[in-house]
């Protein structure tokens, strides 16, 4: 059986998070049993767009360098990327503090490009994923992924972390499908999770921060994330990732507590974390011509907005405009990714329920 390590971590010290992570590989051996000599590790952070490290929208860069450290220690060439959803890839790689742990370890710090075909396991959902090069050419990966809650997909912890803003046309049940299917076929050798301070609200990038206290650390990232869900006292029926493992009959789906290790109290409540509401209703069948009824829309706060127009870039569906802090949507092409709130620095894009959304979720809650 896999275990489950939580560790009770309350300050990003750089001294208390090294040995932290490396009590977290200990218990799984040490980094040896997951690095050999010459292997090119990357490092998969979470950078989703560039915030300033206080507002917790990144992985925190000293559990980045205490990572780093240890793959160098046993003869390893780490290196650190992601692909920020819009942001330039620099910017924001220096805004959340990797390029100085880049530039103190002599390694490097890359953007992942180059998208190239990933081989999926049989059963998947989708044939065709692309991911970038460097991902199918490092020898191993090791996934460190942030708490935080999520708009779209409730939650976004280890596995939503190896896969950025939510594409094109896919909906929520769609993209958990597809994030399983990555999941596998990326199979991450090992996983930490910084919950010292995540994100609560609506994450992932507009929330507010949250002190969970914890790093997570696990060889099944998924196993990992539903635990999480299960200490936030979260509704596993509105995390469309669960349902989607559930519907194929994943054995990550039973939590046993002889899952879990380590010093963190798992019986501690976490007291006022706001859990995104859930825009679409997910559990109900679909019905085509409904479908944007079933959903909630964005709509635009303009008192707040700063006019730096990301949300237009982002908006794979050409369904807004912006002028000079004004936003105009064309609700009739918006698909209801939600993107423009993922990548809004300053929470000036919120979610208008529909009546019949509305009516449903007083219904169903
Ligand atoms: S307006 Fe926002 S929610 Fe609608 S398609 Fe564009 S990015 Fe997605
Ligand atoms: S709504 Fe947000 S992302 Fe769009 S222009 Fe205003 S501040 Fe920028």
């Amino acid at each position: 059986m896999s275990k489950i390590l939580f560790i009770k971590q309350d300050s990003y010290n750089q001294l208390e998070i090294d040995k932290a992570i490396t009590r977290a590989f200990d218990f799984f051996g040490g980094v040896k049993n997951f690095i050999n000599p010459g292997d090119k590790v990357l490092l998969k952070v979470n950078l989703v767009a560039g915030h300033e490290i206080t507002r917790r929208v990144t992985t925190d860069p000293a559990i980045v360098r205490a990572a780093a450290k240890l793959v160098i220690s046993c003869g390893g060439v780490p290196f650190i990327a992601d692909s920020p959803g819009i942001d330039n890839f620099m910017n924001a790689a220096k805004k959340a503090g990797f390029i100085q742990v880049a530039q103190e370890l002599g390694i490097e710090c890359k953007e992942l490009t180059d998208p190239v075909n990933l081989p999926v396991k049989s059963g998947a959902s989708f044939h065709k994923i692309q991911v970038s090069k460097y991902v199918t050419e490092a020898n191993k990966i090791i996934n460190l992924a942030k708490l935080k809650t999520h708009g779209q997909m409730y939650l976004t912890m280890g596995v939503k972390n190896l896969f950025g803003c939510i594409p094109g046309r896919l909906k929520a049940e769609k993209f958990a499908a597809l994030l399983l299917d990555i999941y596998e076929g990326v199979a991450p050798c090992f996983t930490i999770i910084d919950g010292v301070i995540g994100m609560h609200g609506e994450g992932p990038t507009s929330g507010d921060p949250y002190n969970f206290g914890l790093i997570g650390a696990a060889v099944d990232a998924l196993k990992m994330d539903f635990w999480l869900c299960k200490f936030l006292g979260a509704d596993f029926n509105e995390y469309p990732l669960y349902l989607a493992a559930k519907n194929r009959k994943m054995t990550q789906c039973v939590l046993n507590p002889d899952d879990l290790a380590g010093d963190f109290d798992s019986t501690q409540e976490f007291k006022n974390v706001i859990l995104p509401k859930t825009h679409s209703m997910r559990l109900i069948p679909r019905i085509p011509f409904l479908d944007k009824l079933m959903t909630s829309k964005p709509v635009h706060i303009p008192e707040k907005c700063i006019g730096c127009g990301r949300c237009e870039s982002i908006c794979a569906a050409k369904a807004l405009k912006h002028d000079n802090k004004k936003l105009y949507f064309d609700y009739n092409k918006c698909i209801r990714c939600y993107c423009c709130h993922e990548m809004c620095p300053v929470k000036a894009i919120e979610f208008q329920e529909s009546k019949l959304l509305k009516l449903v979720n007083f219904l169903t809650r």
